[in-house]
């Protein structure tokens, strides 16, 4: 793969990114722009907005006119409109795939395979969900009266997002927001804005009509706060880091906002020596490594029932080293670019701590000088044998190619180790015991937990996390249940 390719094959190449406000693309008022990278190449290819309270004030008010007639749309006119979406998001999925894996440093074949469907499924499903949503009717029998519960739209509702699975994650709260009668002024992570712009015109060809979804980029500390702190803006759907979380929820909180909160992970991989092993091992790579290891329901502890410990040692060592880093592009690379520099940074000081904490690299912890693309962002997979589930390695999100292996005697020993964490995102567990697939699942800390598979996605159940992973939930009727209001109506006849 050139070079060439990465720099001139585009049509949005050195192409700068502008803010989608009332259904026009805008300069941000100040003028001030960021770099956008290329993180496979370590190269600036584009700029976006620096955007100030003063865009978030003008995506506010646009949304905010276009609220009085968006929530009094009928339930079909917004689901065949979503559904226009989800149609346009599939027709262009090689264009958005390329632009994805550019501006995030994933493998094309991911973007392909998951992040770009994944965001046309999220428009589809709400598209159909909205139009299962009842509200509620209760007969108050013997009080001559009724109950109803309508299921109102917020109204102006903020939509912030992270930079692992870019436009898969920002429409899995913009699709539900926009289908219960909301407006949205939204936000993508400042580090991966390209589909999200693109997002815009598609939007547009759909015919949504203006100023219901507004795009705003820029910083979290300057627009991202002006979003949270918008007195008028009375929710915030937020997907990212836990330390930005727990910022947002003290802003949010003196205006008594609603909040879901995504946050991090740090999710146990338990695996018991009675399960079905070639399936285990084959996921358990890609639950180690997909997307370079962020995803935030990366298994990035893996606990190993000590009877198969050393045979599973060097079997995952053998399978990750077959694992290719390489340019994004590549049909053959299944690791690609860490997402920036700084990133890279932190990941790889994960590996000078491990050197601190006698942690035992096995396989990896070395940057990778990929050919053609010598200044990317590249490491290798890498597996750390640790001795104390205390280590900051066990205990600390990395979010990247980095995985721990510790062995377990007993399932209350697993049980304990996986739980002994901040976090509670999901937790994975493969063995083929009924008894134990149940008393396991039941007392794990997890909003998700996966038996015999991983990133396993029915988008009608809750998603979300426990402990330091946050609060409150997303998919299907929890979703639009987060972006209406309740309201009870009681008739005395
Ligand atoms: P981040 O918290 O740095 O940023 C996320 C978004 O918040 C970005 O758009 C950013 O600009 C914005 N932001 C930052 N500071 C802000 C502030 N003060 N006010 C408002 N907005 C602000 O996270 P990241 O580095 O982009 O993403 C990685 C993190 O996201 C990891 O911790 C990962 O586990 C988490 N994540 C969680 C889930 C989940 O569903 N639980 C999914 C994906 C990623």
């Amino acid at each position: 793969m050139s070079r060439f390719f990465f720099h001139h094959s585009h049509i949005y190449n050195e192409m700068n990114i502008k803010n989608y406000i009332n259904g026009e693309f805008v300069n941000p008022v100040k003028n001030q722009w960021i770099d956008n990278y290329n993180p496979s190449i370590g190269e600036v290819y584009g700029q976006i907005p620096n955007s100030t309270e003063e865009d978030i004030e003008l995506a506010y008010e646009a949304a905010n006119k276009a609220f009085s007639s968006w929530s009094k749309t009928t339930l079909d006119e917004r689901s065949s409109i979503l559904s226009k979406i989800a149609q346009l998001i599939k027709d262009k999925l090689d264009f958005l795939a390329e632009a994805e894996s550019k501006d995030n440093g994933k493998p094309l074949s991911l973007a392909k395979a998951v992040d770009i469907p994944r965001a046309s499924s999220n428009f589809q499903f709400f598209a159909n969900a909205i139009t299962q949503f009842a509200s509620e009717a209760h007969e108050s029998v013997g009080l001559d009266a009724v109950n109803l519960t309508l299921r109102q739209p917020i109204g102006v509702v903020g939509c912030i997002s992270p930079w692992n699975l870019p436009l898969y994650l920002f429409t899995w709260k913009i699709a539900p927001a926009i289908a219960a009668g909301n407006c949205v002024v939204a936000k993508p992570s400042e580090i991966t804005p390209m589909t999200s712009y693109l997002l815009g015109e598609i939007c547009n060809e759909a015919g949504l009509p203006k100023g219901v979804l507004n795009i705003v980029h820029g910083l979290g500390n300057s627009a991202g706060q002006a979003i949270v702190a918008h007195p008028k803006i009375k929710a915030i759907s937020f997907t990212g880091g836990t330390s930005t979380g727990a910022h947002i929820a003290r802003t949010a909180a003196p205006m008594f906002k609603k909040l879901s909160l995504e946050l991090g992970g740090k999710n146990p991989n338990i695996i018991f020596a009675d399960c079905d092993y070639n399936n285990m091992l084959e996921t358990t790579v890609k639950s180690s490594f997909a997307n370079q290891g962020q995803i935030c329901l990366c298994g990035s502890r893996i606990f190993i029932e000590e009877t198969i410990y050393e045979k599973f040692k060097q079997d995952f060592i053998k399978k990750v080293s077959q694992l290719k880093v390489g340019i994004p592009f590549d049909s053959e690379t299944n690791i690609g670019a860490l997402v920036s520099k700084p990133h890279l940074e932190k990941v790889k000081s994960y590996i000078a701590i491990a050197e601190e904490e006698k942690g035992k690299i096995l396989f990896g912890g070395k940057e990778v000088k990929v050919d053609n693309a010598e200044n990317g962002y590249y490491l290798q997979p890498t597996i750390i044998e640790v001795e104390d589930n205390q280590c900051r390695l066990n205990q600390e999100e990395i979010f990247g190619p980095i995985v721990t292996i510790m062995p377990f005697k007993t399932e209350e020993e697993a049980l304990t180790l996986a739980n002994d964490v901040s976090y509670g995102l999901s937790a994975t567990v493969w063995t083929n015991n009924l008894k134990r697939t149940m008393k396991v699942s039941q007392q794990l800390q997890a909003g998700i937990v996966w038996i015999n598979t991983w990133l396993m996605r029915d988008l009608r159940t809750p998603f979300g996390g426990v402990k330091n992973s946050g609060v409150g939930r997303e998919g299907g009727f929890e979703a639009l249940r987060f972006f209406t209001e309740p309201k009870n109506i009681c008739i005395k006849y």
